[in-house]
């Protein structure tokens, strides 16, 4: 997206999480300040590279490497695309740090949501969703109070499985679950959509974004991606965002906020498009969807063991260790263990809390994988 736009913006750090060779490549076209890497040993190879090059990018390792990057003198935006909760200092201080931030993340709203907005209220910040659905919400909600919301719809894709039987769910390969039938996007996203927890995930996401209840926020499978989503007044009157289905769109947005730049991309023709369907989701087919509601609804850390016992799961799921619809019979597991060894414990919401729950969810998921789950293979 700034390659379209070399004079609207400039890059002053970038960052990764191992994939230094991608990186090399983005540091000689943007030519930043800095750059952080996640993997400390990564980080090590890429200053050596970089001093046999004429870039002047200094190599900044792990994640307070990010943190330190993320608060730069002279960022005033900054971007948290890198999945996973490692980003969560690097987040807090840019917005300890006044910058705008822009953020794809959806694991650190689900988990740390409430502290990450807290902190943006405090210090003043203004966090925009990347997230092609919350920016189509945000986009929706303009000039409007929150209270004038009757109902948010969030839309799904559904992926590739939403009209299978749940007999045919159970023979799904890896191969099959990692292709998307409108977007390209990385593994776990791509089984995150398919088991539709991806939608439950966002569903978390935008009653934390927007201060939204649980109640109100419905989801439909709309096949193809045309409508990213629709508010719903209490006047009765619904707000949709349309758009082709292009990541590059709600990316440009959020970075152009409150302007609007002319678009270089595919431009979504309604009488080309053909039908705009909407699908009621089977909650008994994808119970994913029905645990993030319930992990939203009982609040405190529950949201967090919910992301961390899913991560897992799907990461059991892609190294063949589990089936397909073992992924949310391991997350109800963890979901339900965590109410029997806990008390008063799980509804607060302090930092040192949830990364206690967030570890406690990891290993309680590896247990349950490798006592009841392994496939029978
Ligand atoms: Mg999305």
């Amino acid at each position: 997206m700034i390659r379209g736009f070399p004079g609207e913006f400039s890059v002053y750090a970038l960052s990764c999480r191992h994939n230094t060779d991608l990186l090399l490549g983005q540091i000689e076209e943007f030519r930043p300040e800095a750059v952080a890497v996640l993997d400390p040993v990564k980080a090590k190879y890429l200053a050596k590279r970089l001093s046999r090059s004429k870039s002047r990018a200094r190599v900044y390792p792990g994640a307070e490497g990010l943190a330190r990057i993320a608060c730069a003198r002279w960022v005033d935006t900054v971007v948290g695309a890198l999945a996973g909760v490692e980003s969560l200092a690097a987040i807090l201080s840019a917005i300890r740090g006044k910058k705008e931030i822009a953020l794809a993340n959806k694991e650190l709203i689900v988990g740390f949501g409430e502290i990450i907005m807290a902190e943006a209220r405090k210090s003043g910040v203004r966090i925009l969703p990347l997230d092609s659905e919350l920016s189509a919400i945000f986009q929706c909600m303009q000039g409007k109070d929150a209270g004038e919301i009757e109902r948010v719809i969030l839309t799904a894709s559904g992926g590739p499985f939403y009209k299978l039987s749940s007999n045919k769910l159970k023979n799904i390969t890896v191969s099959d679950a990692l292709r998307h039938p409108v977007w390209k996007m990385g593994k776990k996203i791509t089984v995150d959509s398919a088991t539709l927890m991806n939608k439950g995930l966002e569903v978390i996401e935008t009653s934390r974004f927007f201060g939204i209840p649980q109640e109100k926020i419905d989801v439909l499978i709309h096949p193809g991606s045309a409508v990213h989503s629709i508010v719903r007044f209490v006047d009765g009157t619904s707000l949709a965002q349309i758009a082709y289905p292009d990541m590059r769109i709600p990316i440009q947005f959020a970075l152009s906020f409150p302007h609007r730049l002319k678009t270089r991309y595919r431009v979504l023709e309604l009488s080309n498009w053909g039908k705009l369907e909407f699908i009621r989701p089977d909650f008994k087919k994808f119970p994913c969807l029905a645990y993030a509601r319930s992990a939203l609804k009982e609040g405190g850390c529950m949201p967090a063991v919910l992301n961390a016992g899913d991560e897992e799961a799907v990461e059991a799921f892609l190294s063949g260790m589990i089936g397909f619809t073992d992924i949310p019979k391991v997350i109800k597991k963890v979901m339900d263990n965590y109410l029997r060894t806990t008390h008063d414990a799980r509804r607060t919401t302090m930092l040192k809390r949830l990364l206690q729950a967030d570890r406690w969810a990891r290993e309680e998921a590896r247990r349950v994988i490798e006592t009841g789950f392994k496939s029978r293979l």
